[in-house]
């Protein structure tokens, strides 16, 4: 296989976030092959990672001949490997690796999980964890169907204040009961000492994860963090490629591996990273999972699959699935099913 074309461009609507995730915002990436067939992808980097494809990228996969795509992603890493590896570039590369799995299982006339796993039932739905930032959130949504919530406490009180979190969760829990599945997210705002004042407060309410409760670069504080913790500490959406991941486990640094395709290398070091977490018997729940790119991965590999809430600014656009009663369902469709109408035609 040959690519003939590639172009990107970063949407700019009225409700979509100032940021459309995080500062540089997503792009979406459309590639053609020789035989004609068009992809698209989602990627990081916003009008950055538009630069990275006019510098660098365009010419690398314009001039490369592959089979599968795993055969140009590796060439895509090997070529910038010297100032890619983590951060924008991978980024961007993620888009274009989703953009050719979406060509690819066109060309099969398959959905993407139907090509990983023909055993894919595609009438059944996923469920759903929502990502709520307070208790009553957090009841109305088991009360509509949900089976998972994911509470955001890195705003109560300051530096953080354990106790208040404390009083927030042991709330939730009362008003949930046992049994549903509570996770906690910090954002990264926390030091080790904090985190660990925090784990200990919650560690008798059925705590499923800990999630990014310091920045993505402490890899000390992680690994103190992930061997004293009474909570498995979950983190990885902001790690890159295989390489990073594998960094993780030899370093034992989180026990939930949460991935974000758009970001991490794509379709191509997603399902590595499956592989990497079976092997170890790590628990991986991918970032925005609800999103279709993930969606397909999560429909085909996992045994007992959860999906993270849609973004509102996703949900019934670009042809992503909309969830129901806190579950969402595979479009059968061929690639990814994601749809949007190009800048210019
Ligand atoms: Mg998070």
């Amino acid at each position: 296989m040959r690519i003939e074309s590639i172009e990107a461009f970063q949407p700019d609507t009225p409700d979509c976030p100032k940021d459309w995730r995080l500062t540089l915002g997503q792009i979406f990436i459309r590639i053609t092959l020789d035989n004609g067939i068009s992809g698209i992808g989602i990627g990081g980097g916003g009008l950055a990672g538009i630069g990275v494809i006019d510098a660098c990228l365009r010419d690398i996969v314009l001039s490369s001949d592959f089979n599968t795509p795993a055969e140009l992603h590796a060439t895509m890493c090997r070529e910038t490997m010297f100032f890619g590896r983590k951060g924008l570039v991978v980024m961007v590369l993620s888009g274009i690796d989703l953009a050719i799995w979406d060509a690819y299982a066109k060309m099969h006339n398959l959905p993407v999980c139907k090509l990983l796993n023909p055993e894919v039932d595609l009438s059944t739905p996923i469920p759903m964890y929502k990502t709520v930032w307070t208790t009553e959130a957090a009841v109305e949504a088991f009360e509509s169907g949900w089976e998972a919530v994911k509470l955001h406490v890195e705003g109560m009180g300051q530096n953080p204040n354990s106790a208040l979190i404390r009083t927030a969760v042991e709330t939730t829990r009362s008003r949930l009961g046992d049994g549903p599945p509570i996770m906690i997210d910090a954002f990264g705002r926390w030091t080790v000492e904090e985190s660990l004042e925090v784990a200990h407060a919650l560690k008798d309410f059925g705590i499923d994860w800990l999630e990014e409760p310091v920045m993505p670069n402490e890899t000390a504080a992680y690994m103190e963090l992930n061997s004293s913790s009474p909570i498995p500490i979950a983190a990885g959406e902001h790690e890159y490629l295989i390489d990073g991941f594998q960094d993780a486990v030899d370093q034992g640094l989180f026990d939930v591996f949460q991935p974000d395709v758009n970001w991490c290398g794509g379709l191509t070091s997603l399902l590595e990273i499956y592989e990497l977490a079976k092997a170890n018997n790590i628990r991986i729940v991918p970032h925005r999972g609800a999103e279709p790119y993930a969606l397909h991965a999560i429909a085909a590999c996992e045994n007992e699959p959860l999906a993270e809430s849609e973004r509102d600014w996703f949900s019934g656009r670009f042809g992503f699935p909309e969830s129901k009663d806190g579950h969402i369902t595979v479009r059968n469709k061929p690639g990814f099913g994601v749809e949007v109408e190009w800048p210019d035609g």
